[in-house]
């Protein structure tokens, strides 16, 4: 094999996946190539329980960049890999004892070794001793510390040997689309987002839906979500946002139901048309970013009344974080600043003056019975939009 810089890619809970490994282990896999498909002449390895990025170094630090978003990945570390041979593996340790010496300052070091291939002439204990009395032997400025070293350099010895010292942390969670696909209630708000990174965080696949009721709520509004979307493809590559007005519904709640039912009730179509789309598009659970006792819709009533309205799993992913918590996760990424630019939202326009805070279900049901609820619902599905993001962009005239 040649030698090559590559990075040794470390999964945190998929190793415990036992049976399941490979499947966790190809999807782990072909995210990493997709994260970097742009970047030439790099080899995403795949052999005995390690990943390994191979890459050429003008790319090192935009592939860190990406790696490290990953979900599934717990940390990485830059490596060199040499042929078996203690000549070859003691340069390459001492190239990395500089580079440390050069960018952390380190004074004292030790050598780790671990020899997974038996047919190596020397035993790791051996290796290390080797290895360590050269780099030490070279760099009269460092000197060996077997019990608080500044920095340990590894040695793996497999069908190459590897080299590295640096463990960088990396996202952690599960592969994107490992546990399915989830349809995300997308708001222009600071909460959605969060709740679509959280569950895509642990595997799950989204699409998502923005409810909108243009032209009360303006193009710039739908906008926003959009950019929101934007943000989101640095962890999920791409995004399909359908984009339902709700107007007629809105109108029809105005006209035949009690004005103080209003948010309850947009909020229960919002379900069922979620759900919906859901069964089209093959999610098999609904996401949301609701949160305990943050607004009138969000009391346990509330929540009870808009559970009952869909018969898939509902994943509130912030339901016991509080708001600060929230903002701080928004800004981490990257969501923050776009939430907060000040749009109206479709749940604004028709807010009554008075609103129920803690609904009953037989009520809203009796109130849900004065509409057309079937033909409501499949009007603004059939006037859906769909929006396409990729990589940081919107894709222009997608395919259904
Ligand atoms: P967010 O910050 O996500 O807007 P919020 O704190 O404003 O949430 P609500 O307005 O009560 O809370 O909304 C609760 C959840 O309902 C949202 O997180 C989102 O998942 C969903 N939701 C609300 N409005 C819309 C909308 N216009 N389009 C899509 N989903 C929505
Ligand atoms: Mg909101």
């Amino acid at each position: 094999m040649e030698e090559r810089e590559l990075i040794l890619i470390r999964y945190g809970e998929i190793a415990l996946k036992g049976k399941n490994i490979g499947v966790f282990q190809k999807k782990l896999v072909k995210n990493i190539k997709k994260a970097l498909v742009d970047v030439p002449n790099i080899h995403v390895l795949d052999h005995h329980g390690r990943v390994y990025v191979e890459h050429d170094h003008e790319d090192y630090e935009k592939i860190v960049e990406r790696v490290t978003k990953v979900f599934g990945i717990v940390s990485i570390s830059p490596a060199h890999r040499t042929e078996n041979k203690v000549e070859a593996i003691c340069t390459a340790a001492l190239e990395e004892a500089k580079r440390l010496i050069h960018e952390e300052g380190i004074r004292t070091f030790k050598i780790e070794t671990r020899r997974a291939n038996k047919g190596f002439p020397m035993t790791s204990p051996e290796i290390s001793r080797h290895v360590g009395g050269y780099v030490n032997q070279k760099l009269d400025e460092l000197s060996v510390d077997v019990h608080t070293p500044d920095a340990v350099i590894h040695i793996e010895i497999r069908n190459s040997a590897y080299i590295f010292s640096k463990r960088i942390q990396a996202i952690g969670g599960m592969p994107y689309g490992s546990a399915g696909k989830g349809m995300l209630l997308l708001s222009g708000g600071i909460d959605s987002p969060v709740a679509g990174y959280s569950m895509a965080r642990r595997g799950l696949e989204l699409e998502a839906v923005h409810f909108h009721s243009y032209p009360f709520t303006s193009e710039r509004a739908a906008e926003k979500v959009v950019d929101l979307a934007i943000k989101m493809t640095v962890y999920t590559t791409n995004l399909r946002i359908y984009k339902v007005n709700i107007l007629e519904i809105q109108r029809a709640i105005q006209e035949f139901c009690p004005q103080e039912e209003m948010t309850i009730l947009s909020r229960c179509f919002m379900m069922k048309i979620a759900e919906k789309l859901a069964n089209e598009s093959g999610c098999k659970a609904l996401v949301t970013g609701e949160n305990m006792g943050q607004v009138a819709s969000q009391t346990l009533e509330s929540i009870t009344v808009t559970n009952a309205m869909t018969e898939m799993p509902i994943f509130r992913p912030l339901i016991a974080y509080d708001k600060s918590e929230i903002v701080e996760k928004a800004q981490e990424i990257d969501t923050f600043e776009t939430s907060i630019l000040p749009f109206e939202d479709c749940c604004t326009v028709f807010l009554p003056e008075r609103v129920v805070t803690k609904p009953r279900l037989e009520k809203i049901q009796e109130s849900l019975d004065l509409l057309d609820v079937e033909g409501l619902i499949d009007r603004a599905i059939e006037n859906r939009e769909l929006v396409v993001v990729s990589r940081g962009k919107q894709i222009e005239n997608p395919r259904y």
